[in-house]
């Protein structure tokens, strides 16, 4: 079974740049020139930038976030700002303050569990619309009974609820809880960097929002963290997009290509084909055929011998072998041939699938009452000696290939000097051999 995506490292390395930058930024500013506007350029340069990307990716919710906490940072500069250079603070900054710790969160739960809708320009057009709507009915509120506005925000409401857990006012922690638990349920069910960039982005606006004005040097560098972990999660989606198959999850054809530009002098390649493919989509449907390609392709990602699977396009797959000639990589290519012969898949019973995805999910690996089937693959072998380009040496690989389907399927040919020869005498031996 796959790990959950959370579970995963590789899941979190958008978190390096931005905790680098805000590392940096942070030992270099001095707490007294925090308020300086050399350090309220930065932020606003990363916002920038992350506006720009989000446009060209189409990543509405990130754009309104990262223009959100741009806002909530140059509100909040500015009275630190003040505080740092007269000593005092201005009359309006506790509700300045409080407004913040309101509305990050606020926006954060809106725009974070909105669903993006298709066409940029009318999902932009209706977050601007309810956003700016509720910001101006509040400012018009503010301006008129800013006292009334600050006790709203500030007081403690909640007589029952215990006031010392968090050194936001209660309403601002109420609701920086809330939806920390509503960004973390959404990470977790629907797993992907920007989601899992959103909540720890949150969480450390709500970890800086005290410490404001006790360590002003804090302030640039959360918010640069801030905006660098929406900027990096999507960059890691986009160039998961152009490099990773979505329906297996293995690396695609763009990154089969880029791979073999780097390898070395001695490398193998080995061409996958399922068999009879079609004939098994006709007979179980398109969708037991998905599923058929993701369990081929996590029988492939296991591969031994060092070997790197990808997918190549519809039913086929290539694994890499760096440094290593053929005969070094026949045993495990014969090894995930075998595997996946002795695979019997349970294709599910789609009529009687439960509608209700949770019930369907449950249903899931009992077998139901669908059909048991068994799937083969054949194999085509080829290494660096054989031809002098990585492009050559598919082409090799694919004559094996088409070797493997003339003798019968469900078998492994390689092609050497001799031609092409079955490996599965000559894999066994090596297997023997090897114990
Ligand atoms: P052979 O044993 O000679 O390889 O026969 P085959 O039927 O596997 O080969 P053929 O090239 O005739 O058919 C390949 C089929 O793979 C046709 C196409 O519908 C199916 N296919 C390609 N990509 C996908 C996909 O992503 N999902 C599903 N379900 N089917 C796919
Ligand atoms: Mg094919
Ligand atoms: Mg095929």
């Amino acid at each position: 079974m796959r790990t959950h995506l959370l579970r995963q490292p590789s899941h979190y390395l958008f978190v390096l740049p931005a905790v680098l930058v805000a590392l940096g930024l942070w030992a270099a500013t001095p707490a007294a020139e925090a308020g300086s506007s050399v350090h309220r350029l930065l932020p606003m340069v990363l916002a920038c930038l992350g506006v720009g990307l989000a446009l060209i990716y189409n990543r509405v919710r990130a754009l309104c976030l990262m223009l959100a906490i741009a806002l909530a940072f140059a509100l909040l500069h500015g009275v630190v700002g003040t505080f740092l250079r007269d000593g005092v603070v201005s009359a309006q900054t506790p509700l300045i303050f409080h407004a913040v710790s309101w509305w990050l969160p606020l926006l954060f739960l809106l725009h974070g569990l909105w669903p993006e809708r298709g066409r940029l320009r009318q999902d932009l057009l209706l977050r601007g619309v309810v956003s700016g709507t509720a910001l101006g009915i509040f400012l018009l509120l503010a301006t008129q009974v800013p006292d009334g506005m600050q006790a709203l925000l500030s007081d403690r409401h909640l007589a029952w609820l215990p006031s010392d857990w968090n050194a936001l006012a209660q309403l601002p922690a109420l609701l920086f809880l809330i939806t920390t638990v509503a960004l973390a349920v959404q990470a977790w069910r629907r797993p992907r960097p920007l989601h899992t960039a959103l909540l720890i982005a949150l969480l450390c606006l709500w970890w800086l929002l005290p410490r404001v004005f006790v360590s002003p040097a804090l302030l640039p560098a959360v918010s640069c963290m801030a905006l660098l972990l929406i900027v990096s999660a999507m960059l890691q989606e986009a160039f998961h997009m152009a490099f990773r198959d979505e329906l297996t999850g293995l690396p695609g054809r763009r990154a089969f290509n880029e791979y073999l530009q780097r390898v070395g002098a001695t490398y193998t390649i080995a061409m996958v084909d399922v068999d009879h493919f079609k004939r098994f989509n006709d007979t179980h449907g398109h969708d037991a055929g998905d599923d058929v390609l993701k369990l081929v392709a996590a029988r492939l990602a296991e591969v031994g011998g060092g070997g790197r699977a990808f997918r190549y396009g519809g039913e086929e797959f290539a694994l890499v072998f760096l440094d290593r000639p053929a005969p070094a990589c026949v045993a495990a290519v014969e090894e995930v041939r075998a595997t996946i012969e002795g695979v019997r898949m349970h294709l599910r019973d789609r009529a009687a699938r439960s509608r209700d995805d949770a019930v369907g999910q449950l249903q899931r690996g009992r077998g139901g009452n669908g059909a048991v089937v068994q799937v083969t693959v054949s194999i085509g072998v080829a290494d660096s000696r054989v031809a002098d380009s990585p492009q050559a040496v598919i082409k090799a690989a694919d004559q094996a290939l088409y070797a493997a389907k003339d003798a019968g399927r469900n078998c492994v040919r390689a092609l050497g000097q001799q031609g092409t020869v079955p490996v599965r005498a000559t894999a066994l031996a090596q297997g023997n051999a090897s114990r």
